[in-house]
């Protein structure tokens, strides 16, 4: 059946339904409400409660205009209980001429606290003279979109409704009764009947925090349908090939004496997990997640010396060019320097050639921000690609640098590694595709970062703290934050702030970095922290992500109310990453909204970057935390994380159930859910 076909609407309004993904009739079905409206009863006006939406009717006892600033028509109603106004900012003189006292009105809206008495301020309303019909359901509210208006909307869905109760058209129902029953659901029908009709007794509680059962049972089958789409796509990564690269453990455990360290227990049983993987001739597509300085460089270093053992080309690519150098810097001195290449957008004429020709001979290891996946780029025997702070790439860019690969119709082998971690039920959800391994440790020594919250107008203290700390040896960052302001404006207030602490701090060896310095720049100033020639790095958010230098034991951010909680604590894992203890002193201006209160407080509270990541999710939900940039994770219509917790936990043994018990509708379940299916491929 077409759209058109419905009563009122038109090509036109067909073509932007169109745009809302709303193709046929049936797609009506799954635009599904935002909120209800209750029509089904009137409300005496002395029942009414402020803030309370509701139903009233009464006549009208008079009418008139208030002319302060801006005009206002006031209409006051009495119902025999009590009086109540209906105001109106905008209106028509035609509007104000009907509204006779002693005539009849039925009147929605939000009732609130007015000066003498309630008020409902632009209410929708009717005049009468015969009893008005009562709705005999809620009143579903829509999505809204461009150039449709809610009624259009609400009209074509009532007939779309009416036509799947009678029959006439059918959504097919694709969960086993063994399910619905053991779960005690409704059917897909009864379900989508309900939430937009709910009847006039029912719980509106329920429907409006989303806990009905009928509504369950969508967001049930939603979840389902994303998880098997990611089921597939694992199952899929298996039908493709990649080398295999068996472990030389005498090579390893050379490898392993010129550490400076020994790994910890977590970091070894994860090298155990990667190395499983790449002994077999499937790609490995493994997500490794650990907190800020739980060690993943090295983890990265020991696959890449799996594959070096075996002759084949280590690709990693990090976000950011500062921290491409430091992972450069440090892999270089655990393999042989004639081995290992830099490439980042900096490296430019022959020296830019020369590398891309030793890249296409075969050098084995090339580490590099995302010009590694420029066209010119050309490998050879390409074996492993390792993405470090995956967050900040997309999943475009990750393709592009897996596809890049091929050679011999293999695949490399494909390690993510992330600091964001979340928790294990989601991650399980929205990275299905990936075998996720979890470095839950720390090295040892490590003392936790006390963390302070302090007003800008303490400026003095925070200077005395800077210099007594770098007196005694250790370093500091200063970090500016000016946040959706161009990088121009972020390094100059960088720069401005970095002069006025020269002034405070002349016995000091100060260095500045922000985006604007030219890369040779930057990577000077790195180098010379790193090797403690400087005592204060004055920085923008540009070390935010990697940047490793032990010695650092103070952090003072600057506004940090204005950052999110995941930006918060990368920043602060800049520090507490030797065996000496750290401060982190999170400045603000007075005075703190609440949630910024709350961000800070949780920052104080703890350093562990899973309650971090738990409490982000609280704050933001799910598709905020997982980031915009992150198409390759899920995003959900009807399906909130948090609030849905236990669905979470039920869909993944559903999925597994079903795929074995009855694969033939798993398909069915994707298509109906699952938009841009290949989009989310490959992650
Ligand atoms: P992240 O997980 O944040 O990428 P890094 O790999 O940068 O962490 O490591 C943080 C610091 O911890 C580095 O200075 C590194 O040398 C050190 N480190 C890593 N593993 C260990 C270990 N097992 N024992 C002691 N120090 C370690
Ligand atoms: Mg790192």
């Amino acid at each position: 059946m077409k759209l058109t076909e419905l009563k009122g609407i038109g090509k036109k309004t067909a073509q932007k339904l169109q745009l809302l993904g709303i193709k046929h009739v049936i797609d009506l079905l799954f635009h599904l409400p935002l909120r209800y409206q209750d029509k089904t009863k009137i409300t005496a006006i002395n029942q009414l409660n402020f803030g309370q939406t509701a139903l009233i009717e009464g006549e009208i006892v008079k009418t008139y205009q208030i002319n302060s600033r801006k005009p206002m028509l006031v209409c006051e109603i009495d119902d025999g209980t009590n009086t109540i106004a209906l105001k109106f900012f905008n209106f028509f003189y035609s509007q104000q001429a009907k509204m006779i006292a002693g005539t009849k009105v039925r009147a929605f809206g939000e009732v609130r606290y007015g000066k003498y008495m309630m008020e409902i301020l632009h209410p929708e309303y009717h005049h009468f003279t015969k009893p008005l019909p009562l709705q005999d359901s809620l009143t579903a509210i829509y999505p809204k979109s461009e150039g449709i208006n809610q009624s259009t909307i609400q009209k074509a869905i009532n007939q779309v409704i009416t036509l799947l109760k009678t029959g006439e058209i059918n959504v097919e129902e694709f969960l086993p009764d063994s399910i619905l029953n053991k779960l005690n659901l409704p059917t897909l029908k009864e379900a989508l009947i309900y939430v937009h009709k709910p009847p006039a007794d029912a719980d509106t509680n329920a429907l409006l925090a989303s806990k009905h059962q009928t509504q369950q049972r969508l967001i049930l089958e939603e979840v389902l349908a994303h998880l098997l789409a990611m089921k597939q796509l694992k199952a899929k990564a298996q039908e493709v090939f990649a080398p295999e690269l068996p472990i030389s453990q005498d090579k390893i455990d050379t490898f392993k004496t010129q550490l400076p360290f020994a790994l910890t227990a977590a970091q070894q049983r994860v090298v155990g997990e990667i190395y499983h993987d790449m002994q077999k001739n499937h790609p490995m597509q493994r997500l490794i997640q650990g907190d800020v300085g739980s060690g993943k460089t090295v983890v990265a270093a020991l696959a890449i010396s799996a594959a070096y053992t075996q002759n084949h080309q280590s690709a990693m690519m990090a976000p950011t060019e500062i921290l491409a150098e430091q992972h450069y810097k440090t892999i270089r001195t655990w393999f042989d320097n004639d081995d290992i290449v830099y490439l980042s957008a900096a490296i430019k004429g022959k020296e830019r050639t020369e590398v891309l020709e030793r890249i296409a001979a075969g050098v084995k290891i090339i580490i590099g921000t995302h010009a590694l996946f420029q066209k010119e780029v050309v490998f050879n025997a390409l074996g492993l690609v390792i993405i470090d702070e995956q967050h900040r790439f997309g999943v475009h860019q990750r393709l592009a640098l897996r596809n890049k690969g091929q050679f011999k119709a293999l695949q490399p082998h494909m390690l993510i590694m992330t600091a964001t971690p979340i928790p294990r039920t989601l991650a399980q959800t929205a990275y299905a595709n990936l075998d996720i391994s979890v470095i839950d440790e720390l090295p040892p020594g490590r003392q936790e970062i006390s963390t302070l919250v302090i007003s800008n107008s303490k400026m003095p203290q925070i200077a005395e703290r800077i210099k007594a700390n770098c007196q005694q040896g250790e370093q500091a960052y200063w970090v500016c934050t000016l946040i959706e302001e161009s990088e121009v404006l972020r390094s100059k207030a960088a720069t401005d702030t970095y002069e006025e602490l020269k002034d405070w701090f002349p016995q000091l060896r100060i260095g500045l970095v922000h985006g604007r310095l030219k890369s040779d720049k930057k990577n000077q100033i790195m180098t010379q922290f790193k090797s403690h020639e400087l005592d204060l790095l004055v920085a923008t958010t540009v070390i935010e992500v990697g940047v490793d230098v032990p010695n650092a034991s103070l952090m003072v951010i600057e506004n940090a109310e204005r950052l999110g909680l995941s930006q918060l604590h990368q920043l602060r894992g800049r520090i507490g990453r030797g065996n000496k203890k750290s401060h982190c002193v999170l400045m603000y201006q007075a005075p703190l909204g609440e949630v910024a209160k709350t961000r800070l407080d949780i920052m104080r509270k703890t350093n562990d970057g899973f309650v971090i990541a738990r409490e982000d999710l609280k704050i933001r939900g799910a598709g905020e935390l997982l980031g915009s940039k992150q198409k390759g994770a899920v995003q959900f219509r009807l399906a909130d994380y948090e609030r849905d917790k236990p669905l979470f936990k039920k869909a993944q043994s559903l999925a597994a159930q079903l795929i074995t018990n009855h694969p033939q509708i798993c398909q069915k379940i994707i298509d109906r859910w699952v938009v841009d299916h290949d989009e989310i491929s490959n992650v």
